[in-house]
């Protein structure tokens, strides 16, 4: 390595000498071919001096901010942990892919700790700096001679084990890690819990960018199944990958706003099977992916800090296409809408959010916002706040997909809500499953008791709204009724009922 460096180094030093060389030889002649007379020749030999100073400098100033940055790079490990960096850690991780024996599998391991910022929050820093120093060591005691680790982000990092390329030994890893990080937690007396992308090199990648790739889709994917998860890097995975890219290029184009388009789902009472309100929800129909779910790319908008632009476009196009339509607010009174998971822990969102609706007064009045149980209970206080500061303009609030979430009766005492929304996949098993419909009943008189409205939704048929019937739900919504429709189809909906 060193002989390598030596070597380029004399090149350009050897190219430099002879470009300047021959610079002054060829230069020298120029100007005495081109004026005669020793004044001038003078000026001119001044000016060519001048002019190889700048063109050195700059050079040298070049060379320079390389090599300093370069070093930094190098030399910077971190300070917490003393691990190398990302860029470090690359560099030597494609030194260890570049020795690989045949024998011998290379298992890089993409370790992100699940709920970090909100474990700086609860404990201090100083804990979060100590949870990052025990991961550290546990690790390093352990795999300490095959191994490789670095910090790869603020709660992640990486760690490359060299081991025999056999399957079993490496589909134990995943395990063995999380136990030892079991071990350190119950060490330090502080409670953490981490995810894990496993790939594996050669199959999965010869060099470290490829591989960190595939390691890091596998994390995603096993950060979507929940806390405390590992996933091995395939192909498949790699697919969705590239399709959830597709969906990112294509949310970011600027006319995405032409494709979309609202529906509208009435919600009617039981008792009197009449409209009490509808819910907005959204529609993308791309002109080259077709229709894409929302439940598709709704999650991955909000990864990339979209979300508070959509909610935008979904309030002022409903409040337009229902004000044009003359459906309020006398036709229609409540207008739910759906907030996001992320957007409720983003204080810029909060005051996005009354900055619109300060704009529609009148439609706030009207307008109930949708927020699923598990977002609302995920950070009781940051909701609280949220709803508080929005309920001041007149807004209501409904918990979405409610029995999902576990919430406890103090922590629904807690929040200001108007409604429970009870979820889909208890409706769909009332007919067959007893517990299903104990946990509706529960729901319903839980609602009751609080004196707020509860909504069940995805009512199908007859035996499922006569059961909601029975345990004294007020309002239901479902294909039963009507499924969400354009604002045309509902209008001529409201003109029928
Ligand atoms: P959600 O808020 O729970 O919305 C209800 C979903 O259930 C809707 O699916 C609706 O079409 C569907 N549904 C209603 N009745 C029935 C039924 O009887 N049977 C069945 N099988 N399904 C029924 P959709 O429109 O695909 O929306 C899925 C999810 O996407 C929504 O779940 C919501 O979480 C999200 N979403 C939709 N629009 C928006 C939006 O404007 N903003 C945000 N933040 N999220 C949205
Ligand atoms: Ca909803
Ligand atoms: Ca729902």
């Amino acid at each position: 390595m060193q002989k390598k460096t030596f070597v380029t180094a004399f090149k350009g030093t050897a190219i430099y000498a002879v470009i300047g060389g021959l610079w002054i030889l060829f230069s020298d002649k120029a100007v005495n071919t081109l004026f005669d007379d020793t004044a001038t020749i003078n000026l001119m030999q001044t000016y060519k001096g001048w002019f190889y100073v700048l063109v050195t400098a700059i050079l040298l100033f070049i060379l320079l901010k390389r090599a300093i940055e370069d070093t930094e790079k190098l030399l910077t490990l971190d300070p917490v942990t003393q691990l190398p960096r990302h860029y470090q850690f690359t560099r030597l991780l494609d030194q260890q892919l570049s020795k690989l024996p045949a024998d011998k599998a290379l298992i890089l391991i993409y370790l992100d700790i699940n709920r970090f910022s909100q474990l700086n929050q609860e404990f201090g820093h100083q804990a979060g700096d100590r949870v990052l120093q025990k991961i550290t060591s546990q690790l390093w005691e352990y795999f300490h001679s095959s191994s490789l680790m670095g910090r790869l982000g603020s709660d992640q990092f990486g760690l490359a084990v060299t081991i025999d390329n056999d399957r079993d030994i490496i589909d134990n890893l995943p395990e063995l890690v999380f136990r030892q990080l079991h071990n350190a937690s119950e060490a330090i007396n502080i409670p953490f819990k981490v995810s894990m992308g496993v790939a594996i090199a050669p199959t999965d990648g010869k060099q470290s960018k490829s591989l960190l790739s595939a390691a890091s889709i596998a994390l995603h994917n096993a950060k979507s199944r929940g806390e405390e998860q590992y996933s091995f890097f395939s192909r498949e995975l790699s697919e969705i990958a590239q399709h959830r890219q597709n969906i990112i290029n294509e949310l970011k184009k600027p006319d995405l706003f032409e494709h979309f388009h609202s529906v509208y789902q009435p919600q009617l009472s039981i008792p009197e099977q009449n409209i009490v309100g509808v819910e907005v929800l959204l529609r993308w129909i791309h002109p080259k992916l077709g229709f894409v779910p929302p439940d598709q790319f709704i999650p991955i908008a909000e990864d990339i800090g979209l979300m508070p632009d959509i909610t935008r476009w979904v309030i002022t196009n409903a409040q337009k296409e229902l004000t044009e339509a003359g459906l309020i607010p006398d036709r229609l009174n409540r207008i739910s809408i759906n907030i996001s998971a992320k957007e409720l822990n983003i204080e810029e969102q909060v005051k996005n959010l009354r900055h619109i609706f300060q704009e529609y007064q009148d439609f706030a009045q009207i307008c109930q916002l949708e927020i699923t149980e598990t977002t609302a209970i995920y950070d009781i206080k940051t909701s609280q706040k949220f709803i508080q500061s929005l309920k001041e303009l007149g807004l209501r609030f409904s918990i979405d997909d409610f029995g999902t979430g576990f919430t406890s009766l103090s922590n629904l005492k807690n929040l200001p809500v108007d409604e429970l929304k009870i979820d889909r996949s208890f409706i769909d098993k009332i007919e067959t499953e007893n517990n299903s419909q104990i946990i509706v009943k529960s729901i319903v008189d839980l609602a009751n008791n609080f004196g707020i409205s509860s909504v069940a939704e995805g009512v199908e048929n007859d035996n499922q709204l006569k059961f909601l019937k029975s345990c004294g739900c007020k309002e239901a919504q479902g294909y039963y009724f009507a499924k969400p429709m354009g604002i045309d189809d509902l209008m001529k909906y409201l003109i029928l009922i």
